[in-house]
């Protein structure tokens, strides 16, 4: 029997499984005219419903998915334009009380070397990543009661703002009480993220056996708690491979109308995780494993059933796939990571304290660079969460198509501020050229005026300049 959305703490749960189920049961395909038609109708403000993406998963006609797809790209690019999000992680530890079978932290496993980063460490890591270009990292941890809590990450956050040029800090880690949530909003994190893994009650079970992250009603239950907690925004997304993928496609986006209902907002990310062989985990294979055909579809339905989220794609997957995944309706990546604590800084790649291996690891000049070449405006803009354009402002504003005019004067001043920083001369010409092309994009906007000055402030070396 599943657990149904049973109140907990007065709470409702966000997703019911059994909803879902019989939403999966019930989907017929689309015929490919009524796909066609409804497809070419979407828009950011008329998305595809739950019941609709129930049946585009049905579908598996390819010219039906051949539109979806397009229509996702054009979609994304009404809310967002041409720029894509740059990223990296920041591993604080590795050190964790949970058991998750897929994981290589896991408590038992024993052969895994245990780094936690002190707050000084941390900064040492931004230091190399601000040197690299980036203004925004996620701060990923384990589960560590008394070792890593929130009274650690919120010391971490205060030392990397304090010490380093670093715009914004979006939090990874366990689900915490509101208080607790509370206290790093103070500190600063922008995003508060966690992924449900599964939303299927029975296989969460099975894949979490031991620690607090046993309890799926207290996972499912963190965003609101955090957006009671003063967070505007939160992001959520399920680890593909543990279970039937279009079960946990509907149950995120399920999950996301549930935020908008209650919260007046969207989440502002969802990510796409998929499962990768890890170090020292018992699971070695994904229960139910997700080709690349099936990746690209999660896109498209999230792109076009919650459009103003940011959909990340990180570099667990092969680099074809995270290109192909830029037309398709993804908006945020992540360039140059590493999953062990402290190993942007050291110089040997330390395998018994990675989470999980890693596919596309070149670094953030050839992303960038590779960005470029699609036709689209790799941007390291943080804006956003700094003038309050965040939580249902946010969501509003995007569905509208009103953020796309702050998003391309935006990623133009944060490349060419990159351009100016950048070593390689040739990347500095590549990366001005395509500041200079996208100039012309702003003609007739309201604010080309001011970003004609900005922009010659930038170039004369100025730093941190945005709408
Ligand atoms: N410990 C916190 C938690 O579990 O929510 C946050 C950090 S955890 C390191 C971040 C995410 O990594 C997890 O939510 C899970 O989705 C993902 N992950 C863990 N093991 C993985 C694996 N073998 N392959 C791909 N992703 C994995
Ligand atoms: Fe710990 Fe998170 Fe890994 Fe589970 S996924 S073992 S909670 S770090």
């Amino acid at each position: 029997m599943l657990p149904q959305n049973k109140p907990m703490n007065g709470d409702l749960l966000p997703v019911s499984a059994e909803e879902i189920s019989r939403l999966l049961e019930g989907a017929a395909p689309f015929r490919r005219r009524e796909a066609l038609s409804l497809l070419g109708s979407l828009t950011p403000r008329r998305r595809l419903t739950l019941p609709e993406a129930a049946r585009l998963l049905a579908t598996t006609d390819p010219m039906v998915w051949e539109k979806a797809a397009a229509m996702a790209r054009s979609v994304r690019e009404e809310i967002f334009g041409r720029r894509i999000v740059l990223f990296a992680p920041l591993y604080l530890s590795n050190d964790c009380v949970n058991n998750c079978l897929y994981c290589g932290f896991r408590q038992v496993n024993r052969e895994a070397r245990r780094i936690t980063l002190s707050p000084a460490q941390a900064v040492r890591e931004a230091r190399f990543l601000e040197k690299k270009g980036y203004h925004r990292l996620l701060l990923v941890s384990g589960e560590n009661p008394g070792k890593t809590d929130a009274e650690y990450l919120a010391q971490v956050l205060r030392a990397i703002y304090r010490e380093t040029g670093m715009r914004i800090l979006h939090v990874n880690a366990a689900p915490m009480p509101e208080e607790e949530l509370a206290l790093l909003k103070e500190a600063g994190a922008g995003v508060y993220q966690v992924f449900q893994e599964t939303y299927h009650p029975q296989t969460y079970r099975e894949m979490h056996p031991s620690g607090p992250k046993a309890d799926y009603a207290w996972r499912l239950t963190c965003m609101d708690r955090a957006l009671r907690a003063g967070f505007r925004d939160v992001g959520i997304g399920a680890l593909l491979g543990l279970y039937d993928y279009r079960f946990e496609v509907l149950s995120v986006i399920r999950h996301a109308e549930f935020l908008l209902e209650t919260h007046g907002a969207f989440p502002h990310t969802i990510s796409v995780p998929r499962f990768k062989r890890a170090f020292g985990a018992p699971l070695t294979r994904p229960p139910r494993p997700v080709s690349d055909r099936e990746f690209e579809k999660i896109v498209i339905v999230y792109r076009l059933a919650v459009p103003p989220a940011g959909v990340v794609v990180s570099t667990r997957e092969p680099a074809a796939l995270r290109e192909r995944v830029l037309d398709i309706g993804a908006s945020q990546i992540s360039a140059g990571s590493k999953t062990d604590p402290g190993g942007y800084t050291q110089e040997a790649r330390h395998a018994d304290s990675e989470q999980f291996e890693l596919d596309d690891t070149r670094p953030i000049e050839e992303i960038v660079r590779m960005i470029l070449g699609r036709g689209y405006l790799p941007s390291l803009c943080t804006s956003c969460y700094r003038v309050d354009r965040t939580g249902e402002t946010f969501t509003e504003m995007a569905t509208d198509g009103h953020i796309r005019g702050f998003c391309l004067p935006n990623a133009l001043l944060t490349l060419a501020e990159y351009a100016v920083a950048a070593e390689d001369p040739r990347l500095r010409e590549e990366c001005l050229a395509a500041v200079e092309e996208g100039t012309k994009e702003m003609e007739g906007s309201p604010l080309a005026g001011a970003f004609a000055q900005k922009l010659a402030r930038v170039i004369a070396g100025e730093k941190d300049l945005f709408f």
